[in-house]
C-alpha cells in the first residue's frame, strides 16, 4: 500500500503542517508529527472530512449572521448593489466570490448563494426583500470599508475553517507581538565531510539579496532564501564555536545540520557534534553527504547513527536525514526544506516590537573601523543610533551592515548585522541589550566589570565535584554529568556500563559525551557548557585542554584503576544529595542581670550553666519553658572583651540580633545546625 507523508499531504491540501497534524488528530488518525506517513487510501477520507468540516463551518457562520438585523436587498439587484449593502466595494465582493469559485462581473445579478457568501464574509444578514433599494443611494465608491468583519467571525473561521494558511497564522501572532522568525542554523560534522562545501553551495545558490557584482560579505552569518522563507546560517561550521558560545551562556543556534560523508561514515567528531547538539537540546537534521561518490553507503550511515540514538524517520524514528551531494548541489534544496519544516515545528518566535536583545557572534578590532562586532538580533529590532551594552563593551551604533554588505538602518529578529561604533571589542557569546543613555551604559560597564571579577573568582571553584552539588540544587533529581574519555574502545564500553549502573533515583548520571583518545579542548568546552566533569581513564588532557579547563573551572579527573573512579563518582553523587540538617545543642545560659548601655541598648548579663555559648551559634530565648524568641547573637562578651565562646560556669554579656525584650530569669539555648551528608544505599 502506498504511503504519503503528512507534510506532503499538507502541501497538497494547502494546509500548514500544524493544521494538518491537528486535522489528523481530530480524525483519530494516529501520527507522531508532520514527518509521519499515512496510507494513501486515507486521503479521500480526509478530503471528505475537510469538505464536511468546511460546510459545517459555513453553516454555523450563516446561523450566526442570521441573528443580525436583516438588511434587505431588492430582487434582481446586481452584485455591486449587494456589495454596497454588505459594506464593501464591488471589487471586494467579486474577489470574495472568485475565491469561492464564482466568476461573475459586478454587474451580474446576485442570487441567494451570493448573498449568503457575502453575508458570512462581511458579517451582514443580507436577505432578498420587498423594500426596493434606490440604486442611486447605493454607495459604490471605495470609501465604504467592510465594517471590520467582526472578531466573532474571525474566531469562527479559526475554529472551523481549516482554510487558514501559514501566513495568516504568522499575522495573527504578530498582532500579539510575537511572530515566527527565521531559524538560525549551524553546520556541524567531522573534518572533510563537506561542511564548508555545503555552506558554500547554499550561499552561492540560495542567496538572492546581493548587490550587483557584490561579493558575499563575511560577517559571521548569512541569510539564505528558500521558497520565500529565510534561513540564517552561522558561517563558522563545527561544534567548537557552538559550544564555546554555549559555555558563555549563549545559545544562538536553533537547528544543527549534521554533515556525515556517506563514503566515510561516522567519525569521532560526528559523535562529538551530535552529543554537543543533544546536550544543548538543539534539533538535528542529518545531511548524508557525498552520495555522488560510487563508494557512498548512505544506509550504513543511517545504521551507524541509529546506534547513537538518531533513528531516521523512514525507519520509524524522528530524525530527518537527507542524502545530498554538497559538491554537485544535489538535493541541497530538499535539505533546506527539511530545515524549514523543523523550524516550523519548533515554532521559533520573537517580538519585533520588544526591546532589542541578541548575542555577539564575532568581534574584532579593525584598523580602519575600530571595534567591529557581528550580532544576531533575537528579540526586538535594533536601530542605528541605539546604545547597546554587551556586558564587557558598549557603544552607540554608528552603522549597521548586513550580510550582503549593505548599510541598513534596522535589524529585526534573527537578522545578523555587523555593527560599528562600539567603544571596545566585546566577547563572542555575550548577550547585548539596549540602553537609554550613554551614562547608563558607563555605569553598567563598571558594574559588570565588578561582577565579572566576582564570577572569575567563582569560576575557579565551579564544577569541582564537591561543589557541583550547589549547582544542582533546584533540579528535581540532581544529575551528575560526565564527559568520559578512555584509551581504548573496550575500556570505554566497560566504563560506560559500570558508570551507568551507579545512577539511582536520588542522583542520576548523564554521560554527555564519550570517546577514545586524549582529552581535547572540545571535551573541555562541552563539559563547561553542560556543567559536567571530565573523567579520563589512561588518557591525559593536551596542554591546551588543560589550560582551558583551568580557565573555565572544569574539573578533570584521571584514573588508572576502575575502582578508584567508581569510588569517586559515588562520593560525588553523595555530595550532590541534599545534606540532612540536624540540630546540635551547644549549651545553656541564664539571664541574671540586664545592663542598659547608652546607644548600644540592652545587654543580658548571663551565666553559662551548661555546655558553652558560641558567638556564631543560633539562639533561642526560653521563658517559662516556652520558646519566646529565636534568632542570632549580635555580640558575645567576656567582661569588656569580645569572645568566641564561653564555657559553662563563666559569666558573659549577650546581645541579640534585633531583639531586646528579655528579662531576668530567661534561659538562652545555643545551638548549631549541622549538615550531614546523605549516603547512597
Ligand atoms: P569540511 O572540512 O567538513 O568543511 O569539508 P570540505 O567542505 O572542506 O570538504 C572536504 C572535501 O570533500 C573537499 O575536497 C570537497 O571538495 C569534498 N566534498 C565535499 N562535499 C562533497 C560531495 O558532495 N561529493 C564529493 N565527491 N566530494 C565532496
Amino acid at each position: 500500500m502506498s504511503k504519503i507523508r503528512v507534510y506532503e499531504l499538507a502541501k497538497k491540501l494547502e494546509k500548514s503542517n500544524n493544521e494538518m497534524v491537528g486535522i489528523l488528530k481530530n480524525m483519530n488518525i494516529s501520527i507522531k508529527s508532520h514527518m509521519s506517513s499515512i496510507d494513501e487510501d486515507l486521503v479521500t477520507e480526509i478530503e471528505a472530512y475537510l469538505k464536511s468540516a468546511e460546510a459545517e463551518a459555513q453553516k454555523e457562520a450563516l446561523d450566526e449572521v442570521e441573528k443580525l438585523p436583516v438588511v434587505k436587498v431588492r430582487e434582481g439587484a446586481s452584485i455591486a448593489e449587494a456589495a454596497a449593502l454588505a459594506g464593501t466595494t464591488a471589487g471586494g465582493a467579486v474577489k470574495v466570490l472568485m475565491l469561492e469559485g464564482i466568476m461573475l462581473p459586478a454587474t451580474a445579478p446576485a442570487d441567494e448563494n451570493i448573498l449568503k457568501i457575502l453575508s458570512v464574509k462581511f458579517n451582514k444578514n443580507l436577505v432578498f426583500g420587498e423594500e426596493p433599494l434606490d440604486a442611486s443611494d447605493a454607495p459604490t465608491d471605495n470609501k465604504i470599508k467592510p465594517q471590520n468583519a467582526p472578531q466573532r467571525e474571525k474566531q469562527k473561521m479559526n475554529q472551523h475553517s481549516t482554510k487558514k494558511s501559514k501566513k495568516d497564522k504568522g499575522k495573527k501572532d504578530a498582532a500579539k507581538g510575537e511572530a515566527l522568525r527565521p531559524p538560525i542554523v549551524t553546520v556541524m560534522g567531522h573534518v572533510d565531510h563537506g561542511k564548508t562545501t555545503l555552506l558554500d553551495n547554499i550561499r552561492k545558490t540560495h542567496v538572492t539579496d546581493r548587490e550587483a557584482g557584490g561579493i558575499t560579505q563575511h560577517i559571521g552569518a548569512s541569510r539564505v532564501e528558500y521558497n520565500g522563507n529565510t534561513i540564517v546560517f552561522l558561517d563558522t561550521p563545527g561544534h567548537e564555536a557552538f559550544t564555546a558560545m554555549r559555555a558563555r551562556g549563549a545559545q544562538v543556534t536553533d537547528i544543527a545540520i549534521l554533515v556525515v560523508a556517506a563514503d566515510d561514515g561516522i567519525k569521532p567528531q560526528t559523535v562529538e557534534a551530535l552529543n554537543h547538539a543533544k546536550a544543548a537540546g538543539v534539533p538535528i537534521v542529518v545531511a548524508v553527504n557525498k552520495v555522488d561518490k560510487p563508494e557512498a553507503k548512505p544506509d550504513r550511515v543511517r545504521q551507524q547513527l541509529s546506534d547513537y540514538g538518531l533513528v531516521p524517520e523512514e525507519w520509524g524514528g524522528d530524525t530527518i536525514m537527507v542524502d545530498i551531494s554538497a559538491k554537485k548541489g544535489l538535493h541541497v534544496g530538499d535539505l533546506l526544506e527539511m530545515v524549514l519544516l523543523v523550524a516550523e515545528m519548533e515554532e521559533l518566535k520573537a517580538d519585533a516590537a520588544a526591546s532589542p536583545e541578541g548575542t555577539v557572534i564575532e568581534a574584532n578590532l579593525d584598523k580602519g573601523k575600530g571595534p567591529v562586532a557581528t550580532v544576531i538580533v533575537q528579540e526586538g529590532t535594533l536601530h542605528r543610533g541605539d546604545i547597546i551594552h554587551t556586558g564587557s563593551a558598549w557603544g552607540k551604533i554608528r552603522a549597521m551592515i548586513d550580510d550582503s554588505g549593505k548599510m541598513v538602518n534596522e535589524a529585526g529578529p534573527s537578522m545578523p548585522v555587523e555593527i560599528l561604533g562600539l567603544e571596545s571589542v566585546p566577547q563572542p557569546g555575550e548577550k547585548f541589550t539596549t540602553l537609554s543613555s550613554e551614562r547608563e551604559a558607563r555605569d553598567l560597564i563598571s558594574q559588570s566589570e565588578f561582577e565579572r571579577r566576582e564570577t572569575d573568582m567563582n569560576k575557579a571553584k565551579r564544577l569541582t565535584l564537591e561543589e557541583l552539588y550547589d549547582k544542582m540544587q533546584g533540579e528535581e533529581v540532581p544529575q551528575l554529568r560526565i564527559v568520559l574519555k578512555t584509551d581504548v574502545q573496550g575500556s570505554l564500553e566497560a566504563f560506560h556500563a559500570s558508570i551507568m549502573k551507579m545512577s539511582t533515583n536520588a542522583v542520576s548520571i548523564d554521560i554527555v559525551h564519550e570517546g577514545v583518545g586524549r582529552i581535547s579542548e572540545s571535551d573541555v568546552m562541552l563539559a563547561s557548557a553542560s556543567n559536567a566533569i571530565i573523567i579520563g581513564f589512561n588518557v591525559r588532557p593536551d596542554a591546551n585542554a588543560k589550560k582551558i579547563a583551568e580557565n573555565e573551572g572544569v574539573q578533570i579527573r584521571l584514573y588508572q584503576v576502575i575502582y578508584d573512579m567508581l569510588d569517586d563518582i559515588k562520593a560525588a553523587m553523595e555530595g550532590m544529595l541534599e545534606p540532612e540538617l540536624r540540630e546540635h545543642t551547644l549549651g545553656l545560659a541564664e539571664i541574671r542581670e540586664i545592663f542598659r548601655v547608652p546607644k548600644v541598648g540592652n545587654i543580658a548579663g548571663c551565666r553559662v550553666t551548661d555546655g558553652l555559648i558560641r558567638r556564631s551559634a543560633k539562639v533561642r530565648l526560653i521563658r517559662d519553658g516556652v520558646v519566646f524568641w529565636n534568632g542570632e547573637l549580635s555580640s558575645l562578651k567576656h567582661f569588656k572583651d569580645d569572645a568566641r565562646e564561653i564555657k559553662s560556669g563563666n559569666e558573659c554579656g549577650l546581645s541579640f540580633e534585633k531583639f531586646q525584650d528579655f528579662r531576668v530569669g530567661d534561659v538562652i539555648e545555643a545551638y548549631e545546625i549541622l549538615k550531614e551528608k546523605k549516603t547512597l544505599e
